[in-house]
């Protein structure tokens, strides 16, 4: 199918690269992410060129036009790369590929336009359009990716067998892409990826991560995580989250499929939020519901502590997938070791002092944690939910007015540890530790207001109980 695209491509690497190529004697293409998305009416954010001819020159001869001082290029692949405005822009050299069973590493050699398109993974990312000066915009579409994107399919060029067994990252980006696109995997396709998911154990942890992380913060990232688990692919690289699926019955009692519920608490904060880490705590809220299920012939099933067990198999986790071990992991952590707790609050009686410690305890992630509690709300009932959340509401409200009131979110005491050495004369040691735990104390508990005047007061009565003289001044 041949179209004319000239209308879509007035970017002015794509205007350089027309006039470039009037006296060369080869062309030039532009090919995959950039081409499909264009046809799906969105905006990309990279533009891949393909070149029959030597990739490396041609990046540098279209830099130096465009006045881009720095281009990365990567000899041994035959690419190179740079960095024009907002886009990337990365060139290869046409090629052709063979692969060895043990490794994703290629045997490259130069090819043709056509060669390079049988390498790409999909259909859908093997389009291109050509940017000579004689036929710019035209659309070469051999494997008919134009009508794929319109039904929603991702299929390989070749025999998928062979294309997945030659890269298994790309069974991974098959299920990506159906996750981000909303699109279907090719039957065939699907039934290649079951039978060969181990080979995914020959892939570094920190693509599968790259790949997990783009599932994540698809517009509903359950449908890639259940196309994971019924591929097989999930047992290889997320165990922990294959352990929670199933339902357990004793004596007619059952518990939830607890994966069903964290994917369906995962698509739930999705609606309200694009963070990666917010998304990262839903998906392992409930992570060692596996370890502390218990049954009891009372209560039925429970899983108690799964919240303080979860925080602590957080680290584990990020390090197994090279997640960064910094503020990020400690974020999720503490978003999974407090998820009951609004909750909580809306089964009890909701105080002030309840209130005032979950806001000292949460701080500056206070709101994530009530969206993150919000989104646990799961159950086929819908009144349930709808009563539950009214519920939480009003937790929420409360928690607004309590925080106007006494401003614990970013608690600092109102008398700090200088101000209590200074007062009675004293060195840092045991004492200054217990006058400020319980200045925290009184204003958490309500005794006392947040404020300067009366935590002084506090800390004066304190002192005197504790022995201590205040220091004399002159005035
Ligand atoms: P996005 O950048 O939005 O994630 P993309 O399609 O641009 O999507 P990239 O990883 O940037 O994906 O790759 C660019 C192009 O390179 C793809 O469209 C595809 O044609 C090709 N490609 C990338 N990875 C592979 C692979 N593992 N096997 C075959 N072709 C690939
Ligand atoms: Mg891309």
């Amino acid at each position: 199918m041949y179209e004319d695209f000239t209308a879509h491509l007035s970017h002015p690497v794509f205007k350089v690269i027309k006039k470039y190529l009037e006296d060369k004697d080869y062309s030039a293409f532009v090919i995959g992410g950039f081409v499909r998305d264009l046809l799906r009416e969105n905006k990309s954010k990279d533009i891949d060129i393909v070149v029959d001819g030597d990739a490396l020159e041609f990046a540098k001869d279209i830099a130096q036009i465009l006045r881009v001082k720095k281009v990365s290029v990567f000899k041994n692949f035959g690419t190179a790369h740079f960095r024009y405005k907002d886009i990337d822009v990365e060139f290869v050299t046409a090629r052709k590929e063979s692969y060895s069973k043990d490794s994703r590493k290629p045997m490259v050699k130069q090819g043709t336009l056509k060669d390079d398109q049988y390498r790409r993974d999909f259909t859908i990312n093997a389009l291109a359009i050509d940017l000579g000066p004689h036929s710019f915009g035209t659309l070469v579409d051999p494997f008919n990716g134009v009508s794929d994107i319109k039904i929603g399919l991702i299929k390989t060029p070749l025999d998928p067998s062979e294309t997945f067994s030659d890269d298994p990252l790309r069974m991974l980006r098959a299920i990506r892409f159906a996750s981000q696109l909303d699109f279907k995997i090719d039957i065939s396709c699907l039934k290649s990826i079951k039978e060969q998911s181990e080979r995914i154990k020959i892939i570094s942890r920190e693509r599968i991560t790259d790949e997990i992380n783009k599932i994540l913060l698809s517009p509903e990232p359950s449908r890639g995580f259940k196309l994971l688990k019924s591929t097989g692919l999930l047992q290889y690289i997320f165990p922990e989250l294959l352990e929670l699926s199933g339902i357990e019955t004793i004596n007619g009692k059952s518990h939830k499929d607890n994966f069903l519920h964290t994917l369906q608490v995962v698509d739930n904060i999705s609606k309200s939020s694009d963070h990666l880490w917010l998304r990262w705590a839903a998906l392992l809220h409930d992570i060692a519901k596996p370890a502390t299920k218990r049954f009891d012939k009372k209560v039925g099933w429970t899983f108690h502590g799964h919240e303080e067990l979860g925080s602590k198999m957080v680290p584990r986790i990020f390090k197994s997938h090279r997640l960064p071990l910094d503020a990020k992991m400690k974020y999720v952590q503490k978003l999974v070791r407090l998820h009951l707790r609004p909750i909580a609050l809306v089964k009890g009686s909701v105080t002030d002092t309840a209130i005032r410690r979950l806001l000292n305890e949460a701080g500056e992630d206070i709101d994530d944690l009530m969206l993150l509690c919000n989104a646990d709300i799961t159950s086929k009932n819908e009144f349930k939910v709808k009563r539950y959340q009214e519920n939480f509401k009003m937790v929420s409200e409360k928690l607004q007015l309590v925080e106007e009131k006494d401003k614990i979110r970013n608690f600092q005491p109102p008398v700090n540890g200088e101000e209590i050495m200074k007062t009675f004369d004293i060195g840092p040691c045991y004492e200054v530790g217990v006058i400020k735990g319980k200045i925290k104390e009184a204003i958490l508990e309500g005794e006392i207001s947040n404020s300067y005047q009366e935590a002084k007061e506090l800390m004066l009565n304190i002192g005197k109980e504790l022995g201590l003289k205040e220091k004399e001044t002159h005035n």
